[in-house]
């Protein structure tokens, strides 16, 4: 062998090399990264887990709500959702996937969580879901979503533990590699308390989607501090009241960055195994709340008119 043709054969060598290494990570990072949406639906929940495998659907807001979250898998050009889960039988949760089955969208599996409602959207899904995989949630159920991500059911167990529907909502805890999403739907204290009592449960995780729209009835101190966020998203539209402050504050006091759809719209959260980052960098919810300014001030106010009568005196 001449030694051009020894040199052009090591340039080959390292070229072909150097092609298959950069196409290699670069499949292996696609395959890695999960991308969570947080759907803004108003009041309600629209939850997409987009992963390079299989794609979750949780809940889809109201009946009305159903085409936001139609033309937004449209515009991630997303045709097939291999696990639809509806938290529970709540209008606002169960009411947009209605939509969703009727759809061109295909639909491999549907979890439920085997409560019944009086509701129409209720009836109108179930009638729709007798088509699909129709599956019961149960604690401790896992599903495999790539070779580095998965869903753990946290909640609720079988037979069902409360006559409340928001209490036995489907939570799950996505896990990716070294990262994790807390998704808990409109899980009240009392669930909060049943997942705390389990001790086969780790809730520690670094997203938690606030239980209920952000409503003083979910979010309790120990769960709080059990799962221990680094940040945190309230899917609301500000109806009833929500988010409370009460849980507001009890998020930013622990030092929680938290992020809201009815100030943000769309929330996206993107994780490569390692680190959650948000891409969009949409704006956290502020310290000080500005429907406390006002009282603070008038306080304020009147504790200086006390103290310059005293000095007046
Ligand atoms: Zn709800």
């Amino acid at each position: 062998m001449n030694s051009k043709v020894a040199a052009f054969l090591a340039v080959l060598l390292i070229v072909s090399s150097t092609s298959v290494w950069f196409i290699f990570t670069a499949i292996s990072q696609d395959s890695t990264n999960v991308t969570v949406h947080f759907i803004d639906v108003g009041q309600g929940d629209s939850i997409l887990i987009d992963t390079s495998n299989k794609d979750v659907l949780i809940d889809a807001g109201r009946p009305s709500k159903s085409s936001i979250v139609l033309n937004y898998l449209d515009s991630l050009s997303i045709t097939h959702i291999h696990l639809m889960i509806v938290t529970h039988v709540h209008e606002d949760h169960i009411g947009g996937l209605v939509g969703v089955l009727e759809s061109t969208i295909i639909v491999d599996e549907i979890l439920i969580n085997g409560q019944s409602s009086t509701i129409g959207a209720y009836t109108d899904f179930m009638n729709l879901a007798q088509s699909h995989t129709v599956t019961v949630a149960q604690r401790g159920q896992n599903f495999i979503l790539t070779e580095t991500a998965n869903l753990t059911v946290f909640n609720p167990i079988q037979p069902l533990e409360f006559t409340d529907k928001n209490a036995n909502s489907i939570v799950v805890k996505l896990q990716v590699s070294d990262t994790s999403f807390l998704l808990t739907g409109d899980a009240t204290a009392d669930a909060e308390q049943s997942m705390l009592d389990d001790l086969m449960l780790d809730l520690q995780s670094d997203i938690l989607k606030v239980g209920h729209h952000g409503s003083a009835t979910s979010t309790t101190q120990s769960f709080l501090d059990n799962v221990s966020p680094d940040s945190a998203i309230i899917c609301s539209g500000g109806e009833y009241g929500h988010p409370h402050e009460e849980t507001i504050q009890k998020l930013l006091s622990k030092g929680v960055t938290t992020y809201g759809t009815y100030l943000s719209g769309t929330i996206i959260a993107s994780t490569d195994g390692t680190t959650v980052t948000f891409p969009d960098n949409p704006e956290p919810i502020p310290e000080l709340q500005t429907s406390l300014i006002l009282p603070i001030f008038v306080i304020m106010t009147l504790l200086a008119v006390i103290v310059y009568q005293k000095k007046l005196r």
